[in-house]
């Protein structure tokens, strides 16, 4: 170990070749899942990481800190779904502890978290996000291939009791499948207590079966709650680099957009992604990354680390989803064979 400590307080972002922050960093610890989401691992059968691979929490916490000293104060643990992973509680106190990191949370499909909240609030979790595409429990055993809508209920019930608050739903709209639900699905959040954000269904890797038919855009998501409640106003957001847009309705309540597919927001994009193998992606659409488990197994000092992730965040000109929007004749991002190919391009590896 060399003298590379990260500093206390918030060091400067590095910026990238379009003068975008290193700023936030989703941190997949497993890419296992206890679901199979149609829009995400809609196949039979996957191409797992080797469980050698998989980064130990030491090797981890290790490599957040790193980014912390260049900039990143907020993560995001995401999968594949977190909570398979064993005694995750000891990586989030770890985390929690990292003074450069002012927002820890997590996003999870809520099947196991009614057990899992407690505990993780008082490991110093500051948020949580669910993941929630039905109401109906036909429908979510349909589309998710397993699991049980009551139980992410549970999971959903216990936020509260656990003392996480500004909690939030996700909700991928696919045509066809739950866009008959976004009224529902918003008053459920209103009367929760939990933000929704509804997300455009992207094409990402996993997505084998995307087509833009099954995109319902921000535009009509908007004018279809407009129409059920009321005219909503903008929520000015200045200087705000999170993906999702938010609105306000008559009655005060919040909800989001993320237009990634329609309306992609890459040029304030400060977020990368570290898998559950140590692979750092610098973009969602990005076909390969840099293998920093590679440098940390090889014994690279933190100061070695810093400089090579520095030098890869400068050289970034990533804007994925933007220049998704100019391919014609649109379809999935990626062919069956060349998924399986390489694993880390699966949105179950790479994290959400
Ligand atoms: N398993 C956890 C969960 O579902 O919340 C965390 C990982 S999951 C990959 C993270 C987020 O990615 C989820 O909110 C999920 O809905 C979203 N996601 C996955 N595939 C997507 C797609 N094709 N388009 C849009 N969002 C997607
Ligand atoms: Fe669904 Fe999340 Fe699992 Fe993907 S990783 S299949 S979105 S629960
Ligand atoms: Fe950021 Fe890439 Fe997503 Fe654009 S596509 S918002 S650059 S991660």
């Amino acid at each position: 170990m060399t003298g590379y400590m990260a500093q206390p307080s918030t060091p400067t972002p590095v910026a990238d070749a379009l003068g975008r922050p290193l700023q936030s960093l989703r941190v997949s610890v497993t890419d296992r899942c206890n679901l199979r989401c149609r829009y995400c691992m809609p196949e039979e059968e996957y191409v797992w990481l080797p469980r050698q691979s998989i980064l130990s929490y030491e090797e981890t916490e290790r490599l957040v800190r790193v980014f912390g000293g260049l900039g990143v104060a907020k993560v995001r643990i995401t999968g594949g779904e977190p909570l398979l992973r064993r005694d995750l509680v000891e990586l989030v106190a770890a985390l929690g502890a990292n003074p450069s990191i002012t927002d820890l949370a997590l996003t999870t499909n809520g099947l196991l978290l009614s057990r899992h909240a407690g505990p993780l609030r008082e490991a110093g979790l500051g948020r949580i996000t669910v993941s929630l595409d039905t109401l109906r429990p036909e429908r979510f055993q349909e589309f998710a291939r397993g699991g049980r809508l009551a139980d992410v209920m549970a999971g959903l019930d216990a936020l509260g009791e656990a003392g996480f608050a500004g909690s939030k739903l996700n909700v991928v709209v696919v045509r066809g499948f739950n866009d008959d639900e976004i009224v529902p699905l918003l008053e459920f959040g209103r009367v929760r207590g939990l933000e929704v954000r509804f997300i455009e269904y992207m094409d990402v890797g996993g997505a084998t079966r995307w087509s833009p038919d099954d995109v319902v855009p921000r535009a009509e998501m908007l004018a279809r709650l407009g129409t059920h409640f009321g005219s909503w106003e903008p929520v000015p957001e200045p200087g705000d680099r999170a993906p999702a847009e938010r609105f306000t309705l008559p009655d005060g309540t919040v909800f989001g957009i993320v237009a990634s597919t329609t309306e992609p927001f890459c040029r304030t994009c400060g977020r990368s992604r570290l898998t559950a193998d140590g692979m750092w992606l610098r973009c969602l659409y990005a076909d390969a990354g840099t293998d920093l488990k590679k440098y940390v197994r090889e014994g690279a000092t933190d100061e070695e680390l810093a400089d090579v992730i520095a030098e890869a965040w400068r050289g970034r000109s990533d804007r994925g989803a933007e220049e998704r929007l100019a391919v014609p004749n649109r379809g999935p991002l990626y062919r069956l064979e060349r998924l399986r190919r390489d694993p880390h391009r699966e949105m179950h590896t790479r994290g959400g």
